[in-house]
């Protein structure tokens, strides 16, 4: 499959996802028309018959949903995806999914995650399709090295949303909402100093990002390495928090939640 990043408002990634046997394709997150239909006239002026049949909505934030109506009327697309309790915040939306759901794309096939947390609604679409390695867009669930804020779950809840995320192949690769890469390592290289994999991921993404190019996707196995928010039980992380060895994961997330939500880098 060919997954290809579209930056669009300041930080945001929308993303055109392609089936390579159907063309048949999906626009993930929205954000605005303009640099949407842009990358797609792009792709439509070299494969000559890319045809977008879904758009696939991670979460109900404007900065995500924010272009569904016009990319919707523009490409005539008539499968908008969200989750079933994002009814009514999802403009567009047509198809109201449930953790386990099933769809394909062409010869893609797509499984959803219900990952509550960042929101009630947010969703992970888990794109598979033999022999290459699945795909994953989280939105502002899962960041490389970080997770987005707490604004409508809680600490248990946007935790297991985490380990479902941890429990997909390591090789999955994974395309998030925004572009906080470079902060969010800063942060983990706070407070997990010593971990080598967090040092080697800031000299990588300073030198993709000096390039002009997204840190997109990790894969799941690197932010297993080094996400704090995928290491609660790091001995170093809890150390550097003041986090008691008795404090269970849940606790343990919300604090360094708590911590990112005050860092400043
Ligand atoms: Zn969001
Ligand atoms: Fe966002």
């Amino acid at each position: 499959m060919r997954v290809v990043p579209i930056a669009c408002l300041s930080d945001n990634y929308a993303y055109l996802l392609v089936c390579p046997e159907t063309k048949q394709a999906a626009i993930v997150d929205p954000s605005e028309p303009g640099p949407v239909l842009r990358a797609l006239e792009e792709n439509i002026g070299r494969n000559g018959d890319v045809k977008v049949v879904a758009i696939l909505s991670t979460h109900h934030h404007h900065d995500h949903v924010g272009g569904n109506e016009a990319v919707a009327e523009a490409l005539g697309v008539g499968r908008v995806y969200g989750h079933v309790s994002d009814k009514g915040r999802i403009p567009k939306q047509s198809e109201f999914l449930e953790e386990g759901a099933t769809f394909t794309i062409g010869a893609l096939s797509v499984s959803i995650l219900h990952i509550p947390g960042h929101t009630t609604g947010a969703v992970a679409y888990v794109v598979t399709h033999e022999p290459n390695d699945p795909v994953v867009f989280t939105g502002d669930t899962l960041f490389v090295a970080g997770c987005g804020r707490m604004f409508e779950g809680d600490p248990p809840m946007f935790h297991g949303s985490l380990q479902k995320l941890a429990k997909l192949d390591g090789r999955t690769q994974v395309y998030c909402g925004h572009e906080y890469t470079e902060a969010n390592l800063r942060f983990a290289a706070h407070v997990e100093p010593s971990n080598q994999a967090v040092l080697r991921a800031k000299d990588r993404a300073a030198q993709v990002r000096k390039d002009g190019r997204p840190t997109v996707p990790s894969t799941l196995a690197e932010e297993l390495s080094y996400n704090p928010f995928l290491r609660v039980d790091s001995p170093e992380i809890r150390k550097t928090l003041g986090i008691a060895e008795s404090a269970s994961p849940a606790d343990a997330f919300h604090a360094i939640r708590k911590a990112k939500d005050g860092f400043k880098a």
